[in-house]
């Protein structure tokens, strides 16, 4: 294990290494998801008993053997009765979304992580670094289309400075997008983008927090978690932060009083006790934000593998190009049951499951379809069939063909409110 950054307060460092659940491997095995689908000896009544546990305490605490547990069954109806019924008790009926714009800055990254299929050199065939003048021009758009977000993430540029300084580079894009589309909640850079930008500039994370709070930054989105598990870390992206590194950035986030997604991109080489030890993960750092009166996760949001233009060599271990929207959706009522009441709000992805995939995950569990989003890069060249953008009337209709009510939200679940 490697030390901290010196970026990262010493006591998130060592509250990360508390909180980090190790996978349980001794417990459950490595099994393969071809098995983790096959017919389970569990009855059906024995499914709907472990579900109702989990349902008539929410709030119970979720031990290892637990989640693996209910991890290793498979998709079945008593688990997508029980996680719809957990939904509805803790989200209602409604289901929300946000009208934003992505905006992925630029695609120059300096790491190889084996599933990306988004980074490039500078010079490569497909690299890409937009300008300020063309971010604003995008932003503006936006706010001319009704957005109340940008969010903004992109490669880990190490030409993106500003008179020598990685951290001037995005306070000025910040404040650049603040001054072209005035108003917009500005949801930026993973936990390792700010870890990038601290360590490029051998400054403290908490003073590139600081002043990327002064530039204007709204929430953070909980990507680069991938699967909070270090042996698979080491085997999926090593040369990414770690996943205590990962849970310390949250940590140093929360406590800077911003609010962050939870994501966990499933169904390539993760076991059970990765996905267990990962979601277990999560609801400890909820629990710790929640106890020090910050608002800690705004969502959870699953995020299935895209194998379709992947590299090579994960591609073929995996041996799917789309995601196996059967297993996405128990895993969507699992992690609804497992997260119980520390995280209200689920989200599947529409961009990786399709629009007809995240209506269907609806009714497993998830309350909300997520941002229109108006121009995706990163998932639209995995090789991803659910399309860049979406209407609002679409994501309504989405939820109106289930019967749901629907609403536009913001960024941190409150209501839109009407243009003066
Ligand atoms: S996932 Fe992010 S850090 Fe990894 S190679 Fe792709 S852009 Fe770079």
């Amino acid at each position: 294990m490697s030390e901290g950054p010196a970026a990262l307060e010493a006591w998130a460092w060592q509250e990360a290494g508390v909180l980090l659940v190790p996978p349980r491997e001794d417990l459950a095995g490595e099994i393969p998801e071809a098995e983790r689908c096959a017919p389970s000896a569990w009855t059906d009544a024995e499914q709907e008993s472990l579900a109702i546990s989990l349902l008539d305490d929410p709030a119970s605490p979720r031990s290892s053997s637990l989640a693996l547990r209910l991890l290793s069954q498979p998709s079945a109806e008593p688990l997508q009765r029980q996680a719809d019924g957990l939904r509805c008790q803790l989200a209602g009926d409604t289901v929300t979304y946000v009208v934003n714009r992505n905006l992925n800055t630029s695609n120059h990254c300096q790491k190889h992580c084996s599933f990306c299929a988004f980074r490039r050199d500078p010079g490569q065939a497909g690299a890409y670094w937009h300008s300020f003048d063309s971010l604003q021009q995008r932003a503006a758009e936006a706010r001319a289309l009704g957005a109340t977000e940008l969010c903004i993430q992109g490669g880990l540029n190490t030409a993106a400075r500003i008179d020598g300084s990685a951290l001037t580079y995005h306070v000025q894009l910040l404040r650049g997008l603040a001054e072209a589309a005035p108003g917009l909640h500005l949801h930026a850079f993973s936990p390792q983008e700010l870890l990038f930008i601290a360590e490029q500039d051998q400054l403290s994370l908490q003073a590139v927090l600081e002043a990327l709070c002064g530039a204007g930054l709204g929430s953070v989105p909980g990507t680069a978690a991938e699967v909070l598990s270090e042996p698979l870390r080491q085997r999926l992206c090593p040369e990414k932060l770690t996943a205590r590194q990962w849970c310390a950035v949250i940590l140093q986030v929360h406590e800077a009083g911003l609010a962050s997604t939870a994501t966990l991109m499933a169904g390539h080489l993760e076991s059970v006790a990765d996905r267990a030890a990962h979601l277990l993960t999560l609801v400890a750092l909820q629990q710790r934000a929640w106890q020090h009166r910050r608002s800690g996760f705004s969502e959870f949001v699953l995020l299935p593998f895209i194998g379709a233009a992947a590299p090579a060599p994960l591609r073929q271990r995996v041996g799917r190009d789309q995601p196996d929207l059967a297993a996405m959706l128990a895993l969507t009522a699992q992690a609804r049951l497992l997260l119980g009441v520390w995280f209200r709000n689920h989200q599947p992805s529409w961009v990786k499951l399709t629009l007809a995939g995240a209506s269907e995950a609806l009714r497993w569990g998830c309350n909300d379809l997520g941002g229109t989003l108006m121009e995706e890069t990163i998932t639209r060249m995995a090789g991803a069939l659910g399309g860049t953008a979406q209407s609002p009337e679409a994501l309504q209709a989405a939820a109106r063909g289930l019967g749901r009510p629907v609403r536009q939200r913001t960024t941190l679940y409150g209501e839109v409110l009407p243009c003066a």
